[in-house]
């Protein structure tokens, strides 16, 4: 058993069912995992293991996903995992590298990286996002993080080398891996422990891409007619 299955089946022994948006109930020997607020609904179409691919890539209307914690995983589905490791292969699907991660975290050898880090290491096209300012990376971190409509992940990097909070703007929850962030925004924080968080440790693509944006609006600014 590899060592991700391993914590799963510790947590699960605690009854930590959840991840994200998905709910892993054991059932007839094996486990059902679907959208968490589609628990207990008896119309939910059958998938096979592969499918969870496929559930992770377009959400309700149709569109791509292209931030797979971001909390718009599409309902209506269920998949049968007979043990831990087809279960570890459906949340592998729809929320890739974070059981990993999670492990890593778990075992004290995870590590953060910084934004400001991750931005000045880019190259190419992404080189200018690196001249974004502060005031910037707090309202656009503060959006497009949020864990209601952005991201589910806890962050745990920071936001420069002296250790400043990535914004100001989110709440303190944000940053802590205790607290469900699926439920966060709609319930208290602590009404939810028995969730297995999604950790983000170093800022993502897409907010590398949003910070250039921001950059290069600001900049093209004066240029506008
Ligand atoms: S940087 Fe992390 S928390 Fe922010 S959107 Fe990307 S994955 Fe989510």
């Amino acid at each position: 058993m590899k060592e991700s299955q391993r914590l799963l089946q510790a947590l699960m022994a605690e009854n930590v069912s959840r991840i994200g948006q998905l709910e892993i109930v054991p059932s007839n020997g094996g486990f059902v995992l679907c959208h968490r607020d589609d628990v207990g609904r008896n119309d939910l179409r059958n998938g096979e293991i592969d499918d969870a691919f496929e559930i992770a890539k377009f959400d309700e209307a149709g569109n791509y996903r292209p931030l797979k914690t971001a909390p718009n995983l599409r309902r209506g589905w269920k998949i049968f995992a007979r043990d831990l490791l087809q279960v570890e292969q459906v949340i592998d699907a729809i929320y890739p590298g974070r059981l990993a991660i999670l492990h890593a975290f778990k075992s004290g050898q995870l590590t953060s990286t910084s934004l400001r880090e991750t931005l000045n290491r880019q190259s190419g096209m992404y080189r200018i996002a690196a001249k974004i300012s502060d005031e910037q990376i707090d309202g656009l971190v503060g959006n497009f993080c949020r864990s209601n409509g952005g991201c589910l992940r806890t962050i745990l990097w920071k936001r420069d080398a002296s250790g400043k909070t990535a914004s100001s703007k989110l709440p303190p929850e944000k940053f802590d891996p205790a607290v469900n962030q699926y439920f966060s925004t709609a319930m208290p924080a602590t009404a939810a422990t028995e969730s297995l968080p999604l950790l983000c440790q170093e800022a993502c693509n897409l907010l590398v891409a949003a910070c250039r944006d921001a950059v290069k609006g600001e900049s093209a600014a004066p240029l506008a007619p």
